[in-house]
């Protein structure tokens, strides 16, 4: 662990009559993928509480498919304005990721409609890039789509995060996805994280030059000690870890949680900063507009 000048800043919030002055915990982590505009306000609170110094958004599933191109226009304006501004008031850099997510790509008219609308958002200052695009079921329909968010990354030279898909359909799905990726010479593998790896996808993903991170959830995807098993075996050059934190059992706290567990594993303090605090930010800086707080 560095310096305190490297950690996150101490925050100031009011409670009821009283100012309390929060010093964050001696731990520093990105939160790189977690899904805010479905979690309260006081996720942040405790996500800064535990060392929390920014936090990236990528669209998503809203649980329901929406139905309509203002829809999507007005999540993309809730994402690059207001959700910013609430994660502000505990002093986080809130940052995002556009496009129309794989489990609403069957219709293609409408995903052109929408990826015809997201070049008016790219230069918004907290735009990271084209994600979470990917494959759900991995049908025909979310591959054409999958390739026009590709393009569209190429064109506007964006970074790319990728959603692989769930159980029996992530193998296949991770070929898949890495194959229209690795077909395309404008993209290059260290500006495209594929996310959601597990132990029979992360080898290829990072032999093939990608970034890949891991979702650490309570039930599906990877609990924290599977993803520390992969750490362990494949070194930290390449991951990072993320809660998702969305709409459906998840914890927003589960980086730090594991960051914990890593420690009473035996791992030092410097790779744990490196895997969840200096990985992401690496990645992330990839993008001139990724800024964390002066402190
Ligand atoms: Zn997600």
């Amino acid at each position: 662990m560095q310096g305190r000048e490297n950690c996150a800043p101490v925050t100031m919030l009011s409670f009821g009559r009283g100012r309390l002055s929060i010093e964050p915990s001696a731990m520093r982590y990105i939160e790189p993928h977690g899904h805010m505009v479905s979690r309260v306000t006081d996720d942040y609170l405790d996500m800064v509480t535990a060392g929390c110094a920014a936090v990236c958004e990528p669209a998503f599933w809203a649980g329901f498919d929406r139905g309509s191109v203002d829809g999507f226009f007005d999540y993309f304006a809730q994402l690059t304005e207001h959700e910013p501004k609430r994660a502000a008031k505990f002093g986080l850099p809130h940052f995002t990721w556009l496009c129309i997510n794989p489990k609403e790509s069957e219709d293609v008219a409408l995903a052109a409609e929408v990826i015809g609308i997201i070049p008016k958002f790219l230069d918004r200052p907290t735009v990271l890039g084209i994600g979470e695009i990917g494959l759900n079921k991995n049908s025909r329909n979310e591959m054409k789509v999958l390739e026009m968010h590709v393009d569209l990354a190429a064109r506007h030279h964006q970074l790319i995060l990728v959603h692989t898909p769930h159980l029996e359909d992530k193998l296949k799905g991770t070929r898949l996805i890495l194959d229209v990726l690795k077909g395309d010479q404008r993209i290059r593998p260290e500006r495209c994280i594929i996310d959601h790896v597990e132990e029979h996808t992360v080898g290829m993903v990072l032999d093939a030059g990608f970034w890949a991170g891991m979702t650490l959830y309570p039930e599906t995807k990877c609990t924290g000690a599977r993803a520390i098993d992969i750490v362990e075996k494949y070194g930290a050059e390449r991951l990072w870890m993320n809660s998702a934190c969305d709409w459906g059992v998840s914890v927003p706290l589960a980086v730090p949680r594991t960051a914990l567990e890593m420690r009473r594993r035996g791992h030092n303090a410097e790779a744990i900063d490196r895997l969840i605090y200096q990985n992401p930010v690496r990645f992330m800086n990839q993008c001139p507009k990724f800024k964390l707080a002066e402190g």
